[in-house]
This record gives structure tokens, sequence and C-alpha cells, in this order.
């Protein structure tokens, strides 16, 4: 039968990747429908990803900090925490965001279809929305439905006190002790908020190390500085058991650093990834592949295995982060309009917005060295930077790396205070092909945190001159 709506373009996933793609392609012209399960835009990235978790990351920041402020001679006294104005704050702040994301469909005259949708032909989709099934024929399809936690199986997971990112951001408590299962990103990032609102964290990893796609040497402060904070810290260790007992979540270990007895916790976060919804949208009735692992393969045009089915975002690949969705999304929405145009970043820059933060870019050491990819390098320890000494944190680092032939800036890590704010010079000197010259002769505010990578630069090149 006929369809209830028809478009140009269909855009599944109201995430950073689909409203990016929506709003662009109807800037470029076309009747857009943007089909949204929830009933708020931003998907995990404004909802319950990157914002409520920096949001209470950065009170994370000022708490600790004024703890840290009897260094200084200045005693401000133990925080006092009212959580429900913490949450209050933070759900403002996502609010204001998810609202105005509304604000601008309206603006673009995008039309928004709440319901699940599922494609039902490689023409149309089906949405299951509040008012019935609503069925959408569009020429070119946009997927960008993202992706979800990870769970590992047999564990209790109906039970409150075991919580994944989301349940942990709804902050409904804190915890007097706490469990981390999952030493990367997300699971350190809420460590971090949770440690700075007075719970006794422990963080259990399977790898031999935290955020295992970063170099050592920038984790290293990280670690430190958590040791003396954490309960425990348990590499190469795995729970192996999780069960609801009425005064809290009991746990088993299995590795040798590992506790031998079990332990009681009062929340438990699991953290252990994210997988793709590659599974979750009858992909097939399109005949869009997807693969083993539940990822929607793509070219570099954002193009699926069906040629105006375009896919974006977490559920096309790694890594899964809102600036490779948002990136993606331009790229899709202009080669439908006919653009001569496809995503060809050198590098995705990756940030932990941890206390200290973690960033890096480009080629990591591990990678060069495991696929014998020559380079050279400099780092600069913050221990010699005059603003990072004046602002009591000398516990960061600026590492280059270039191309021993060309000294073009091939890779870069950072760990420190605004390291992800650092990192954005190094991926630009990447992408513009710069120089370890371009970074030394650059001239940089004194004293910033930001001279760091010039300092770098100029060790690399032995002219360093101008410490403190
Ligand atoms: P998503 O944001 O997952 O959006 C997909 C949307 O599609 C969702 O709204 C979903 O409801 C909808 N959907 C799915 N299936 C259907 C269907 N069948 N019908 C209708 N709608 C559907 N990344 C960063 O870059 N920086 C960070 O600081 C950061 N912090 C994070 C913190 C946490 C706690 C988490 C969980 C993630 C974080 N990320 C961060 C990752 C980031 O959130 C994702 O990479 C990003 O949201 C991916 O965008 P997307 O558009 O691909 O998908």
């Amino acid at each position: 039968g006929k369809a209830d709506i028809e478009c140009d373009t269909l855009v599944l996933g109201a995430g950073p990747g689909g409203y990016t793609a929506a709003f662009r392609a109807a800037d470029l012209g076309q009747k857009v429908v943007l089909v949204e399960r929830y009933a708020t835009l931003g998907g995990v990235c404004l909802n319950v990803g990157c914002i409520p978790s920096k949001a209470l990351l950065h009170a994370a920041k000022v708490i600790t900090e004024a703890e840290e402020m009897s260094h200084f001679g200045v005693k401000l006294g133990k925080a006092e925490i009212d959580i429900d104005a913490l949450r209050g704050w933070k759900e403002g702040v996502v609010k204001k965001l998810t609202g105005g994301l509304s604000g601008l469909a309206r603006a673009r005259k995008v039309q928004v279809v709440q319901g699940k949708g599922s494609f039902s032909s490689p023409n149309t989709l089906s949405v299951e929305t509040p008012e019935g099934s609503k069925t959408i024929a569009f020429n070119n399809a946009i997927i960008a439905a993202g992706s979800a936690v990870a769970k590992i199986p047999g564990f209790p997971y109906d039970d409150p006190r075991l919580v994944d990112s989301t349940g942990a951001l709804e902050l409904r408590q804190i915890p007097k002790r706490m469990l981390v299962i999952g030493g990367g990103i997300i699971g350190l990032e809420m460590a971090c908020v949770y440690d700075a609102l007075g719970s006794r964290v422990t963080v259990v990893e399977f790898a031999d190390g935290l955020i295992p796609a970063a170099d050592r040497d920038i984790v290293k402060p990280l670690q430190k500085r958590i040791e003396k904070r954490y309960e425990g810290i348990y590499l190469k260790t795995k729970v192996t058991k999780l069960e609801a007992k009425p005064d809290g979540l009991l746990a088993s270990f299995e590795g040798e650093n590992a506790p031998k007895e079990q332990q009681l916790y009062d929340m438990v976060l699991m953290a252990v990834g994210r997988r793709p919804n590659g599974r979750e949208i009858g992909a097939d009735k399109a005949g869009v592949v997807v693969n083993e692992r539940g990822y929607i393969p793509v070219d570099p045009q954002q193009r699926t295995n069906v040629p105006h089915i375009f896919a974006i975002g977490d559920i096309c690949g790694d890594p899964m982060l809102a600036h490779k969705a948002t990136n993606e999304a331009k790229v899709a929405a202009e080669v439908i309009a006919g653009h001569k145009v496809a995503f060809d970043a050198m590098t995705i820059p990756s940030v932990a917005y941890t206390d200290p933060e973690i960033a890096w870019m480009g080629l990591t050491e591990t990678d060069a060295k495991a696929k014998g990819i020559p380079y050279e390098k400099a780092s600069f320890p913050w221990a010699a930077s005059g603003r990072a000494l004046a602002m009591g944190r000398d516990d960061g680092m600026t590492k280059l790396l270039w191309d021993p032939e060309t000294k073009r800036i091939i890779g870069a890590g950072i760990v420190g205070v605004n390291a992800g704010e650092l990192l954005a010079e190094t991926v630009l000197a990447m992408e513009m092909g710069a120089d370890l010259e371009d970074l030394a002769l650059t001239v940089h505010a004194h004293p910033t945190l930001s001279e760091t990578p010039m300092f770098a630069a100029e060790m690399g090149l032995g002219s360093i001159t101008d410490l403190y």
C-alpha cells in the first residue's frame, strides 16, 4: 500500500550522528524524516553519555580541587554534597542541549517521528509510534542507530545496585563502597565522579593496564593518582560471580592480584564496553549487510552494500566516539546531495576526561612498535612548565611522535589537566602536515599549558631554551 510519510532522506536514530546528518541534509535542500525511539533527541551522547558525564566530572574536579587547596595554604573544608541539586543541575544541562536540538529540527523543517523503526524493504521503514504503526518511504537512508551497553552474562541485572553507565549517571545515591568492572574510559570517568563524591572505589580490569588503547607513559600519572585515592585497582582480574545479598552485591574475583575473599559492595558499575545496534533494525529486510560483531560495514563515503543506504557513528565501526559520528554524518548527507566528498580524517582523537585527563591522537608508540613504523619522540614533563607548577598540577606530560625523515607530526599523547583541550593543536598539526619547526616556531602565549607541545617540538629539535 501507500506509505504514510514520504521523504528524500530518512535518518534512523537521533544521536550526534543522526541529528547532524538530518540537519545537514535539510540544509542541502532535502526533505528529511528523523526517526527516534525516545522522546528527546541527542542519543546516547547528550542524554546518557558525553554531556551528563562531563557535567558530573566538572563537579568532581571542583570538589577535589577544593580538597587539595590546603597545599596552597587555603582550607575550604569538606565539600557538602546536595545530591538532588547536583542531579538537577546535570539534568538542566542535558535539557538545554536536547531542547535546543528540537528547535533546530523545527527551524529546518526536519520531521521528527517518535518510535522504534525497522526496515521493511530497501525503500521503506516501519515505525511503531505511540499512535500505531507508520510506514515511511524514502529514496535514501542514513542508519545512525548507535550502540548499547555490553553485558557479562549471568549477573543479577534486575538488582538496582548493579548499574551500567546510564544508571551511574542517574546519581540516585552515593554508595559507601563501589566496584567498577572495566578500567576503560567510561569506567574510569565514573570512578572519578564517585570517588570525588566520597565513595570508596575499586576498579577491576581484565587487561594488564588501564585504558588499554593509550600508551603506558601517558596512563601512568592517572594510575599513580588514583592508586592513592581508591580502595583498590586490580589488573588482569576478572569478576567471576556477583550475587545479590540483602546488604550488598557480593563479588568473587579471579586473577593473580585479586582479593582472595569475596567482597561486598553497595553499587557495582558494569563498564566493559559497548556493542553496535546493527541487529536491532531489520537490516536484512533492506538487504544491508551486518557483520558478525553487529557493525554495518561502510565505504569511505559511508555507503553500505546497498548504494542508497548509508551508515554512520557507533553502528558502523570503532572508535565509538561522538566526533566520529558527527563528521561521518556530514559526509553521508553531502554524498546524498551529490557532493564529491569522503571521510578522510588522518586521525580521530581520543580523550579520557579523568583527573588527570588522558588524550592521544595519531600513532601511538605501542602501535608503531607492533607495526614496525619508524618514529622519533620527545616527552616534555610538566614539572618544567611554569603554568603547571603555578596550578599545583605538574603531574602531566606532553609527548610528540614524528616521522624521522620529514619531521612531520604523526602522533601525540598528553596527560594532565585539560589534556583534552591541548590535544587539538596536535590534531591540526597532523592534518596540516606540520613538522617540528612549525610547532616550535609558532609563538605560544606564556605561561600556558598550550606551550607544552611547542616545548616538546623544541626538545625534538634539540633547541629548548626558554623553560619556565
Ligand atoms: P547514539 O548516540 O547511540 O544514538 C543512536 C540513537 O538511535 C539513539 O537515540 C537510539 O535511541 C536511537 N535508535 C536506535 N535504534 C533505534 C530504532 N530501531 N528506532 C528508533 N531509534 C533508534 N563520546 C565522545 O566522543 N566523548 C565523550 O566524552 C563520550 N562520553 C561517553 C560517556 C558515556 C557514559 C557513554 C555511554 C558514551 C560516551 N561517548 C563519548 C560515546 C558517544 O556517546 C557515542 O559515540 C555517540 O553517542 C554515538 O553517536 P551515534 O549517533 O552513533 O549513536
